[in-house]
């Protein structure tokens, strides 16, 4: 092993280990959200892809699961026709 990859090696680990320039929660969500700046997004998808740091991956799939729930059309759809339908059943009852 030359002194070189070493180095790259032990960068890696302490990363890792400590969690270094880990992006706040609130910076992976603008980043999901395509609101950052255009060096602070590489610095993001750097610390996510490259470093593949368990911790902000899994913020991020977290934060997408969310969003996915929040905003989904399928599920508005449903809600919306589940609503329409209760409607028109309340107004079936009265009538
Ligand atoms: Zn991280």
């Amino acid at each position: 092993m030359s002194g070189e990859s070493q180095l790259e090696f032990t960068v890696a680990a302490v990363w890792r280990q400590e969690r270094i320039s880990c992006p706040h929660p609130h910076v992976l969500q603008s980043w999901l959200q395509k609101g950052l700046p255009a060096g602070a997004s590489d610095f993001v998808e750097f610390h996510l892809r490259d470093s593949a740091c368990p911790y902000c991956n899994a913020v991020v799939e977290d934060l997408q699961a969310r969003d996915d729930r929040a905003r989904s059309p399928v599920i508005e759809d449903m809600r919306d026709r589940l609503l329409r339908s209760t409607v028109a059943a309340l107004r079936r009852g009265r009538a």
